[in-house]
């Protein structure tokens, strides 16, 4: 796998690392007030989305997709938004974002200004949930693999 010099995800997992496959990646974003923000990140350096084969995109997107629905099951979050920007870290990587009415920023992005702090107590009960949430999309992500 090369390694581009300077790429955050390259270099590093890019945060606390949920799942390791031979392609993808999820990291848990561990961004402050926001308690389920996954990002499935392409092993491989590729800086656009078309730069996979189509076979490698099905694969990218079925692992969004298994982040996706453990959220929803697990969570009941008001919204799940999914976001590939990679502005500021070419390399590709999707945002797999739990929001909540409740949250910091709803309901604009997270990449917009605060309007609220998050609430404590929701952010813990959310976090009580993870170990089982990442156990589950663990064992999903697996399966695609094969
Ligand atoms: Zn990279």
């Amino acid at each position: 796998m090369t390694v581009h010099p300077g790429c955050p995800f390259c270099e590093g997992p890019g945060g606390r690392v949920v799942f390791e496959g031979a392609k993808v990646r999820v990291i848990h974003a561990e961004e402050v007030g926001f308690p389920a923000f996954y990002r499935v990140i392409w092993r491989e350096h590729a800086p656009e989305f078309s730069d996979l084969d189509a076979a490698d995109r099905v694969l990218c997107m079925e692992a969004v997709t298994v982040v996706e629905q453990c959220l929803r099951e697990q969570l009941k979050p008001t919204k799940i938004n999914l976001a590939a920007l990679g502005n500021m870290v070419p390399h590709l990587h999707w945002h797999v974002i739990a929001r909540f009415e409740w949250d910091s920023h709803f309901p604009s992005p997270f990449w917009a200004a605060a309007q609220r702090a998050a609430p404590v107590d929701r952010v813990a009960d959310v976090q009580a949930l993870l170990p089982k949430l990442e156990a589950e999309m663990v064992r999903r992500l697996a399966l695609l693999q094969d």
